[in-house]
């Protein structure tokens, strides 16, 4: 071979090598406070990209997986995981989540309007910006009150917003968008974050962007998964690469503190498992309500603070696996069929730290809605499979990922005329009996 082609070759390799390499990078400071010194809580494997699913019947291609630790800083007690991987593999355009199809979160966001009208006062002409706005149901109860309301989200989402008259904006929320609303739209009396403020790399670019984009007098309203509750109730299954923080109050306070913001109310929320919705704003501008001393308070209490709750949450979670698996064994032992229910982001995460596969979940069902349909669990063969088949199948068992909701769950699962038993996997992995 000519050397020029020689050359040629090994170019076009550094260049696939080079891709490959920038896919991801070690988060290797505190995200908050910038320190060096993080310790690792839990090491969860190489996990793959929960959005990347592949056609069922596909041929299995060489997919890529990412090392996923949470990590908690020494210096300031923040919890992070420790990579982040490109945003362009974490949200494809295709993006299969769309926020409006949950009840619990459209009642949610309905209580955050009321309480934003609680604490202040709108004009029909103040604008309200929501970040991550995915199909617009934060921002529907702003704008059927007649409030100028402005979404950004790059997913295709936002053509779901628009196409229900919520004025959004198809891109990342970053310093140059910022910049371009302030010169179209002008400052905005709300910005609200619900579960997106843990999503966004160097979270103090973002809060620079909400400070230069936030009125004198409004108000930031985040809403974030939060870490006690994550510890408190073995939520191991929320971490996945998206999630690059896990927070609590004490670290959103370091977060905004040094832009100037002030945390004025917190409210524990029950959303994804239990979160918290933060509401700050320029210091002095708004009284300090009790909720906050109260949930710093019940933070050290319960050692979020000191990180005492992190290092026992590690051998608790270990247990649970063993304990899982403990319990799929004479099921398995008798040939009786497990069909999973559900395919939310945190099914991926489960199933692969623990280990199942479509010899232990014969098939994972979804609503015929969803755009998960006819697709395999990432890193796994097990398919996710129209719901309709639980019903015509009857398997012995059903496994509830979104298990956090599984009261809510298992009563509609019955209703539709599903017989068997159920298996909730976590905290403690259990059969309910037939008879509750
Ligand atoms: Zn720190």
């Amino acid at each position: 071979m000519p050397a020029e082609g020689t050359f040629a070759h090994l170019q076009l390799l550094l260049e696939i090598m080079a891709e490959y390499v920038e896919s991801s990078k070690p988060i290797e400071n505190c995200q908050i406070c910038r320190s060096i010194d993080l310790q690792s809580v839990l090491f969860i494997g190489y996990i793959p990209p929960v959005n990347t699913m592949t056609d069922i019947g596909s041929v299995p291609r060489e997919e890529p997986a990412f090392p996923l630790e949470m990590v908690r800083c020494q210096a300031c007690g923040h919890v992070q995981i420790g990579l982040e991987v490109d945003s362009d593999i974490l949200f494809p355009f295709s993006y299969p989540y769309l926020s409006g199809s949950t009840r619990i979160l459209r009642d949610n966001f309905s209580d955050l309007y009321d309480q934003c009208r609680m604490v202040l006062q709108l004009e029909p002409s103040d604008l309200v910006i929501d970040i991550g706005s995915n199909d617009g149901t934060l921002l529907s109860n702003f704008y059927e009150r007649g409030f100028s309301v402005l979404g950004v989200d790059p997913s295709r989402a936002s053509e779901v917003a628009r196409q229900r008259g919520i004025n959004t904006l198809t891109a990342y929320f970053s310093s140059e968008t910022a910049a371009s609303i302030k010169r179209e739209y002008g400052s905005a009396k709300v910005i609200s974050a619900a579960n997106v403020f843990a999503h966004i790399p160097e979270p103090h670019l973002i809060v620079d962007s909400i400070v230069e984009l936030l009125d004198d007098d409004g108000i930031f309203v985040s809403e974030s998964h939060y870490l006690l509750s994550l510890v408190e109730t073995l939520q191991y299954d929320t971490i996945y690469h998206e999630h690059l923080r896990y927070y609590h109050l004490g670290a959103i306070i370091r977060l905004l503190e040094p832009h100037g913001l002030e945390v004025f109310r917190v409210k524990r929320i029950p959303t994804h498992g239990g979160s918290i919705r933060v509401f700050a704003a320029h210091r002095g501008r708004f009284k300090v309500d009790i909720s906050v001393s109260e949930t710093l308070a019940n933070e050290h209490l319960a050692g979020i603070t000191d990180g005492s709750a992190l290092r026992s949450f590690r051998d608790r979670v270990i247990r649970s696996k063993v304990d899982l698996h403990t319990l799929l064994a004479p099921i398995k032992a008798k040939g009786e069929r497990i069909y999973g229910i559900g395919a939310p982001s945190r099914a991926s995460t489960l199933i692969n730290y623990t280990g199942l596969d479509d010899g232990l979940i014969d098939c994972v069902m979804e609503v015929s809605t969803s755009h998960k349909l006819n697709k395999y669990i990432p890193g796994t063969r097990i398919p996710v499979l129209d719901e309709s088949k639980l019903y015509v199948d009857q398997p012995e068992y059903a496994l509830l990922f979104s298990w956090h909701i599984a009261d809510e769950l298992m009563s509609v699962l019955r209703n539709k005329g599903y017989q068997g038993k159920f298996i909730v996997p976590l905290p403690t992995p259990v059969i309910i009996p037939l008879d509750q």
